[in-house]
């Protein structure tokens, strides 16, 4: 009795994969990068934002279309950890080494924490959607039928 081989399943394979065209990989860190920058993570060449946090509804350059975004609450919940960790740090350490005022602290701190969460919600926001941009999340894998 002769067993045929070529048709056996793997792991993790489901009928109809032979038959959906291949898609080309795309790189996370070189579009969480490219987002980062405030640029297309598919050509790098046109802007993703049209205001502070307004995202473009696609690149003008290359035509990829950004209204698929998910970034929702990410880049804020990023911006609070990040600039967190930088200014306790930094409040820790200046008052290990110099004797400020409690008005002091809140003069340098307060304006620290708000310059540093301006400055990067917006890149963070650009990398968020840059990493959902290379791992095809929602619509970018080309598809409305794979968003929750
Ligand atoms: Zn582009």
């Amino acid at each position: 009795m002769k067993v045929e081989t070529t048709d056996t399943l793997r792991f993790g394979e489901t009928i109809g994969d032979a038959d959906e065209p291949a898609v080309e990989p795309r790189s996370v860190w070189q579009a969480m990068a490219r987002g980062f920058l405030c640029r297309c993570p598919n050509c790098n060449q046109g802007k993703i934002f049209a205001g502070y946090l307004t995202s473009v509804d696609a690149c003008a350059v290359c035509g990829e279309t950004f209204t698929h975004h998910r970034a929702d609450d990410l880049p804020p919940y990023l911006t609070v950890f990040i600039v967190g960790h930088i200014v306790v740090a930094l409040f820790m350490a200046a008052e290990e080494m110099v004797d400020l005022s409690m008005w002091a602290h809140l003069a340098i701190w307060v304006p620290t924490t708000l310059v540093l969460s301006l400055v990067l919600l917006r890149p963070l926001k650009g990398a968020t959607i840059g990493l959902q941009w290379a791992i095809r999340m929602g619509g970018f894998g080309g598809s409305e039928s794979r968003d929750p």
